[in-house]
Parts: C-alpha cells; sequence; structure tokens
C-alpha cells in the first residue's frame, strides 16, 4: 500500500508499543510488571470526577468553543498568572491532552525547510510531531555530566539560520531532571536573541520534589527573559486525569487563533464533560494542591525508594537522579554483550526472561538507558527490581 509522504517517516509511539507487548504477554498468563506506562497509578480526585458528573446531568454535553469554555481559560489563566505575570485568557486553546496542545503548535509554527532543536534525552513524540509538520528535528544534548540538561553553549553549536524552534520538557520525561531557574533563564534567553519559538513543556511542573513543589517555569522567569513561546501544561499527570484528554497552550493571543484554527479542522474542542472537571480543578485551586501534594509525595517516596533498591541490588546500573516526574532513567549498556547490543534488546530480554516491562531509550534519542516508570506501588516496585536483579545484578 503507497501512504502519504506525510506519514513516511513516522514511527509508532515506542511507549505504547512496550506497553502493547506486556499487555498481550499478560493475557497470554504471563506474570508481567509493566513499568512502561506514563501516567499516575492514582484515581482522578473524586470531586473533581464529580464535577464532570453533575455537568453531564446539567446537561453540559453539547460543543464548546473550540478553545474551550472560556470560564476554562480564564481559570487556566488566573492557575498560570503569577505577580505581574499576568496571562491573557485569550491565549489560552483547551486541547484533546497535553499532545494536541504540542501537535497544534509545532503544526502552526513549523514546516518545510525549518530546524526544530529537539532537546535529547526527548519525550517520544516530539521528532514525531515535527516530522508530521514536515520539518526537521536536530537533535541536542548537554553532556552526561549535567544530566544532559542544555546551555546555551549546546544550542549554538546546532543552531543554523534555518533554527525556528526549540521543544524541551522540565521536568522531563524520561529523566526526570529540572532546569533550575538559572538554566532555564540562560536556554529562555538564547532562544530570545535568536527568535527562535520556546515550546516549553511543563506538563510534569507539579510533581517535582524540590523546594515549593513545583518546577522553575517559564512564567517564573522576568518577563524580559522570554522572546516567542508556547507553554504547554495540562490535567493528566498532575491531577490523574490522562484518561479525560485535557491540556492546553498558552501562547500569544494571535497564535493562539491559529492553533485553535489547526484543531478546529481535527478534535474541535476537548470533551465537554472532561472541561467541567478541569474547570472543577482550575477553580478551586486550594483543593487541588491538596490533592496534588499528596500525589507528589508518594512519588518522592517511591523515587528515594527505588533509589535505594538500585543501589543496594543493582550497584553497576547508574541512573539520572529524578527531581520531578515519575521515571528513572538507567543505563543498560553494561549488560550489553551475547547478542544483545541495545537498550532494545535489553528491553526484551528483561521481559521475556523476568516479565518486567520497562521502555527501551532508543524512544528517547539515547540508546544506552531505558525508562522505568514508579507510579505504582511499593512492593511491586520491589518484586521488579529484584527480579531485574537476578539478570543485571
Ligand atoms: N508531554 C510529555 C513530556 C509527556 O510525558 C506526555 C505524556 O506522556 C505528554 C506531553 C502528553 O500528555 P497528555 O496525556 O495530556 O496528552
Amino acid at each position: 500500500m503507497e501512504l502519504s509522504p506525510n506519514v513516511a517517516a513516522m514511527k509508532p509511539s515506542a511507549t505504547l508499543a512496550v506497553s502493547a507487548l506486556a499487555k498481550r504477554l499478560e493475557a497470554q498468563g504471563r506474570d508481567i510488571i509493566n513499568l512502561s506506562t506514563g501516567e499516575p497509578d492514582f484515581d482522578t480526585p473524586g470531586w473533581i470526577s464529580d464535577a464532570a458528573m453533575q455537568g453531564i446531568r446539567d446537561g453540559r454535553t453539547r460543543y464548546t468553543p473550540t478553545p474551550g469554555l472560556p470560564e476554562l481559560r480564564a481559570a487556566i489563566a488566573r492557575f498560570l498568572s503569577r505577580g505581574d505575570r499576568v496571562v491573557d485568557p485569550a491565549g489560552i486553546v483547551v486541547s484533546s491532552g497535553a499532545k494536541q496542545a504540542l501537535f497544534n503548535a509545532c503544526f502552526s509554527l513549523f514546516g518545510p525547510g525549518d530546524e526544530v532543536i529537539v532537546a535529547t534525552p526527548y519525550w517520544t513524540s516530539y521528532p514525531e510531531m515535527v516530522g508530521l509538520a514536515r520539518a526537521t528535528s536536530v537533535f541536542a544534548a548537554g553532556s552526561e555530566e549535567n544530566d544532559f540538561r542544555l546551555s546555551p553553549e549546546d544550542l549554538e553549536r546546532v543552531a543554523t539560520p534555518a533554527t525556528k524552534g526549540l521543544l524541551f520538557s522540565s521536568p522531563c520525561n524520561p529523566t526526570g531532571v529540572v532546569y533550575g531557574a538559572d538554566e532555564l533563564r540562560a536556554v529562555a534567553e538564547w532562544a530570545r536573541d535568536r527568535g527562535i519559538w520556546l515550546i516549553s513543556d511543563e506538563i510534569y511542573r507539579h510533581i517535582y520534589f524540590g523546594e515549593g513543589g513545583e518546577a522553575p517555569g517559564l512564567l517564573d522567569l522576568p518577563a524580559t527573559s522570554v522572546g516567542p513561546h508556547v507553554l504547554i501544561n495540562g490535567a493528566s499527570k498532575s491531577f490523574a486525569m490522562t484518561g479525560w484528554r485535557v491540556g492546553f497552550s498558552a501562547t500569544t493571543p494571535e497564535l493562539a487563533k491559529t492553533m485553535q484554527g489547526v484543531q478546529s479542522h481535527i478534535t474541535s474542542n476537548a470533551a465537554t464533560p472532561s472541561q467541567m472537571a478541569a474547570l472543577a480543578a482550575y477553580s478551586d485551586v486550594g483543593r487541588t494542591r491538596e490533592d496534588v501534594a499528596r500525589m507528589r509525595e508518594a512519588f518522592r517516596r517511591r523515587r528515594d525508594l527505588v533509589m535505594r533498591l538500585f543501589d543496594e541490588r543493582l550497584p553497576n546500573l547508574s541512573y539520572l537522579r529524578p527531581e520531578g516526574a515519575f521515571y528513572l532513567f538507567f543505563r543498560v549498556d553494561s549488560a550489553f554483550g551475547d547478542g544483545r547490543d541495545s537498550a532494545s534488546a535489553v528491553c526484551s530480554w528483561l521481559l521475556e526472561e523476568v516479565g518486567v516491562a520497562v521502555v527501551p531509550g532508543e524512544a528517547f534519542g539515547e540508546p544506552r538507558y531505558a525508562r522505568m516508570s514508579f507510579a505504582t506501588s511499593d512492593a511491586v516496585l520491589d518484586d521488579a527490581i529484584r527480579r531485574m536483579a537476578t539478570l543485571l545484578g
């Protein structure tokens, strides 16, 4: 079958592929521990779900304006605003997940001939979205000693006159690494000076184990440090709402209009009952923060547990210390050999031999590493790392 060049280079999501294989083996009766998926193991807080159900009962079941309910856009703008950084609701577009917000941004800003710097290790969908816009990804990694965080010097090395954007996440999926405020400011000012669009994916901002529980974000920087940008966030990870599909972008009202135009031809508005749930979450901020703090505390405790178990049982596997999100990114190249010469081969071996599913680093542009989620119970983490140690310890 001859397909369009639009999808010629597209690869299916590697994280979903591992997860599908794990589910298939499970369906065959195998005892599988699946640490490959990227979602909190908590249920959505009940009062947020109730708001959606009440909305349905009240007949909030029709289309909304494409960029979202006006009251939700206003609540999100208030949620984002900090001191003198007042966010304009006209710049907010509510989407079917942060994924769509990212796609809207890439598709609106980039096209053939454009280069987009993708901070590596990257979230698996970034290069695919750049490719769907027919632009070219240029991969840039900071030094491993600096946990791959990019500096202006790293960016300068890969920038060309065709560079149109820079795409990155902090806290980072897959590494959990967080840019400090000064590091973020240096990157933002570099992009500003070069007139490059900065797409800052802050979907894990509230799952941060440092001071204050919120990772530094673009809106914490002085307004003069930030040039053209799109901020991405959403309800999925922070509020345990992955299945509701509510994300958003925040940018200039002008670009927001174009992005909502793209969305209007693809999915229209995010599901209306889901917007009602998000409206409750972004409006009753005090209550939301309590729930977020509870989940963050659990993630922090599990982060500490996983690091301790790795140190005890897998002392030859080094890892990056996660300061946010809920992933441990660890090196597996010490297990190369015996016909296994890639993270994919090591991960397949782990899955086949001991039934532990983790995602090979190839999915994130770093083939010496693998990513495991620690968004699961202590007992499961303990069992998984015990099994891994029988092969890799
Ligand atoms: N950005 C990053 C870094 C992610 O890890 C994910 C989900 O895995 C997303 C965006 C997409 O989030 P959503 O589920 O809201 O589409």
